[in-house]
C-alpha cells in the first residue's frame, strides 16, 4: 500500500513539474494572451490546486497570486455548484473541453457570473492539468434579465388588455396577433398568423385600409383610423386602430406595421342612439304646432318654423339672438320678467295669458309656458307660445250665439205682448186724427209708432226666423229696388249712390228676395247713419268665380273704431242714440242662411262691407 502510495505521489509530483514547466513556458511564450487577456485565466493541477492566475483573476476575485497559489478550485464556488463543477473538472481531466455558466464567489463572498471554459492541458500527451477561462457575465446576464423581464412584461400586457395588437408585414400578412382577438374577433390567434389581414375587414373599408397602410409607410408616423371588421362568425363590429411603423434602427426601412384595435361597437351604437334620440327630439320641437323659442337669460338661443311664423318674422335668423322681451307687450312685460325668472330658478311654469308683438308690431292674444332645460350643454329655458287668437274668437262667438238666444227669448215676448197694444193704439190713432190740431205732432207720434213697429219686425226676424223662400232672383234687380228704396233718404242727406258692375248679364242666384234686401237696407242705412255730412255710397258686383259672387258697399263716412269693428254684430250692440243694435247682426245671420259670409274693413276715411254669396 505505502508503494502504491508513493507511485501515485511520484506521478504527481512529475505531473505538477511538468505543469510547471508547461506554466513557466506558457505564460513567457504568450504573456500578452495571459496577462493582458481580459477573461480571468487561472491554471490547476489534476487535484484542483490552483497553480497560477493572470491580473485579472486577482482583479475579480480579490485573492492575490500569493494567495491563491494556496487554494483549491472548491474555493472559488458555492456549494450548490461543486457538483456540476467537478462532473466538468473531470470530464476535463479525461481531455474533453467544456463550457458553462456558473456562479462564483470572490473574497469578499461576493456573486460572480463566469461562463467558464475549462481546458485540458497536455503536455506528450499527458493530461496534467487544466485551464481556467472565466469570462465575467455578471452584467450580461443582469442585462439579459432585464430583457426577459420586459418581455415578460410585454406578454403580460399584450395578452391581457382588450385591445387587439396586431403586427403584419409589409405586404399585410398577420406575423402576430395578442390573444384577444378572440374574445373580440372570434378567431384565435393561431387562426389569423400567416393569414392576409384583409380578411378581416368589411369590404367596403378594405380600400381605406389599403390607404392608411400606404400613409403609414410614406409618413412614418401612426396613423388612426375607423372601420368595420367581420367577425367569425359574420357579424360585424366597429373598430379603431392606431397603426405604427417599426421601423429598422438607423435606416427608413419599415420592417412591420403594429396596431392597437379597440372595439368601438358598444360606443357607436350609443352615440347613434343618443344622435338618433337628439334627432327625434329635434324634429319634435321643429314640427311642434306650438312656437317653441329656447332661450338663455333673456336671449333668443333657438326658435322654431312655427315660432318664426308666429312672430311673423321671415327666417331663423332674424329673431336669434334677440331678447325675447322684444316680443312681450309692454302691458306684460314685468309679468313675464318674473315669470322667466321663475323659469331661471328651474321652475315649470303653468300657461299665461299675455299679448306678444309680431315683428310688424301686430298684437295677438298668447298663451306662453316655461320649463328649465339643456340646450347645447348649457342649462336654458324651453318656452311654448300658443297663439289663441282663434280660440278667444270660438269664446267670443259662443258668447255671443249664448246673447242670441237671450235675444231671441226676450224679442218674442217683447214682440207679443207690444205688438197688439201698439195695433190698438194705431187704430185709435186713425180715429182722433181729425181732432189734431197740430199735424207736426200728429206726423211725429206716427213716425215714432213706425219705429216700434220698425224695431218689433227687427225682433220678430230674431225670435222666429220666418221661413225662408229661396228662389231663383236677379241680384241685379234686388240691389236696384234697394236702390230707389233708399235713395230719397240719400238724397236728402247729401248722399249719392253709385252702383257699378263688372258685368251686364242677369245674374240669377238662389235666395231669398226678401231677406237679402233687409239686409242691403241695414247696410245702406248704416252708411247712411255714417256720413251726417253727405258723402258717396258705392255698391258693386263681381263674380268671384263661376260659384260665387260679391258685392260691395262701400262708404265714406267716419268709418268704425278698431274697438268697436270688434263688436259689431254683438246683439243689442249700438253707438246710436236710437240705435237697435240689432242690423248687423240679423244680417249677418240671414247672410249666414244663404251659405255666404260677410267681412267688414274700416278706417277713418270709411267702411267697407263685403258680401259673399253663392250663386246656387
Ligand atoms: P244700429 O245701426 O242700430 O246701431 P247695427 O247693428 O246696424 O245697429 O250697427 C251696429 C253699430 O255698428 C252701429 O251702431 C255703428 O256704430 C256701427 N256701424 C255699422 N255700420 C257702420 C258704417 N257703415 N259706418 C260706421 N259705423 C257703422
Ligand atoms: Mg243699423
Amino acid at each position: 500500500m505505502d508503494t502504491m502510495n508513493n507511485l501515485v505521489e511520484q506521478i504527481k509530483s512529475e505531473n505538477r513539474l511538468l505543469l510547471n514547466t508547461y506554466i513557466e513556458e506558457y505564460i513567457n511564450g504568450n504573456k500578452t494572451l495571459f496577462t493582458l487577456n481580459p477573461d480571468a485565466i487561472f491554471t490547476l493541477d489534476l487535484q484542483g490546486h490552483i497553480c497560477s492566475v493572470n491580473p485579472v483573476f486577482e482583479h475579480l476575485f480579490g485573492y492575490t497570486t500569493e494567495e491563491s497559489m494556496h487554494m483549491k478550485l472548491q474555493m472559488l464556488f458555492p456549494i450548490e455548484s461543486l457538483k456540476n463543477v467537478y462532473h466538468y473538472f473531470q470530464k476535463a481531466s479525461f481531455g474533453q473541453v467544456h463550457n458553462f455558466d456558473s456562479i462564483l464567489t470572490t473574497k469578499e463572498k461576493k456573486k460572480l457570473h463566469l461562463n467558464i471554459t475549462m481546458i485540458p492541458i497536455s503536455v506528450n500527451d499527458k493530461i496534467v492539468g487544466i485551464t481556467i477561462v472565466g469570462k465575467d457575465i455578471t452584467e450580461l446576464n443582469k442585462k439579459r434579465e432585464e430583457v426577459e423581464r420586459i418581455e415578460e412584461f410585454h406578454r403580460v400586457l399584450t395578452d391581457n388588455v382588450l385591445d387587439i395588437i396586431l403586427s403584419t408585414d409589409l405586404s399585410g400578412k398577420i406575423l402576430y396577433v395578442s390573444p384577444s382577438c378572440e374574445s373580440v374577433l372570434g378567431y384565435t390567434s393561431k387562426e389569423l398568423i400567416g393569414e392576409h389581414l384583409s380578411i378581416l375587414f368589411y369590404k367596403d373599408d378594405i380600400g381605406r385600409l389599403f390607404f392608411t397602410r400606404e400613409k403609414v409607410l410614406n409618413k412614418l408616423d401612426n396613423v388612426r383610423g375607423t372601420y368595420q371588421l367581420c367577425k367569425k362568425d359574420g357579424s360585424i363590429i366597429w373598430i379603431e386602430s392606431i397603426s405604427n411603423p417599426v421601423v429598422e434602427t438607423g435606416t427608413q426601412n419599415v420592417l412591420e406595421i403594429v396596431s392597437v384595435v379597440r372595439d368601438i361597437t358598444e360606443r357607436i351604437k350609443s352615440e347613434e342612439e343618443l344622435w338618433s334620440r337628439k334627432k327625434a327630439f329635434r324634429q319634435l320641437v321643429e314640427c311642434s304646432p306650438d312656437a317653441v323659442v329656447i332661450v338663455d337669460d333673456d336671449n333668443i338661443i333657438f326658435i322654431n318654423e312655427t315660432g318664426v311664423r308666429t312672430l311673423g318674422a321671415l327666417k331663423q335668423e332674424d329673431i336669434m339672438n334677440r331678447s325675447i322681451f322684444d316680443f312681450i307687450h309692454s302691458e306684460y312685460l314685468s309679468i313675464a320678467k318674473e315669470l322667466f325668472a321663475r323659469i331661471s330658478n328651474g321652475v315649470t311654469t303653468d300657461f299665461f295669458e299675455c299679448k306678444i308683438v309680431r315683428f310688424d308690431s301686430s298684437v295677438f292674444h298668447a298663451e306662453i309656458k316655461g320649463l328649465p332645460t339643456f340646450f347645447q350643454n348649457i342649462s336654458a329655458q324651453y318656452i311654448i307660445i300658443r297663439d289663441i287668437t282663434e280660440r278667444k274668437r270660438t269664446q267670443e262667438l259662443l258668447l255671443n250665439s249664448e246673447k242670441l238666444t237671450i235675444a231671441g227669448q226676450l224679442a218674442a215676448g217683447i214682440a207679443h205682448e207690444v205688438r197688439n197694444p201698439l195695433t190698438a193704439i194705431k187704430g185709435f190713432l186713425q180715429l182722433l186724427k181729425p181732432q189734431f190740431k197740430e199735424e207736426a205732432y200728429f206726423g211725429i207720434i206716427q213716425s215714432e209708432l213706425a219705429r216700434i213697429e220698425n224695431i218689433l219686425t227687427e225682433l220678430l226676424v230674431l225670435a222666429k226666423p220666418q221661413e225662408l223662400k229661396f228662389e231663383q232672383e236677379d241680384i241685379y234687380s234686388i240691389i236696384e229696388e234697394v236702390k230707389t228704396l233708399i235713395d230719397t233718404q240719400a238724397i236728402m242727406n247729401n248722399i249719392e249712390i253709385k252702383f257699378i258692375s263688372d258685368w251686364e248679364n242677369l245674374t240669377t242666384i238662389q235666395c231669398d228676395k226678401n231677406q237679402l234686401k233687409q239686409v242691403f237696407i241695414n247696410f245702406l242705412k248704416n252708411a247712411i247713419e255714417a256720413m251726417p255730412k253727405g258723402g258717396t255710397i258705392t255698391i258693386e258686383i263681381k263674380s268671384l268665380c263661376t260659384e260665387k259672387i260679391k258685392i260691395i258697399f262701400k262708404d265714406t263716412g267716419t268709418g268704425i273704431p278698431h274697438h268697436i269693428l270688434k263688436r259689431i254684430g254683438e246683439p243689442f250692440f249700438t253707438t246710436k242714440e236710437n240705435g237697435t243694435g240689432l242690423g248687423i247682426m240679423i244680417s249677418k245671420q240671414i247672410i249666414e242662411n244663404h251659405n255666404g259670409s260677410i267681412h267688414f274693413w274700416s278706417d277713418e276715411e270709411g267702411t267697407i262691407i263685403e258680401v259673399i254669396l253663392p250663386i246656387k
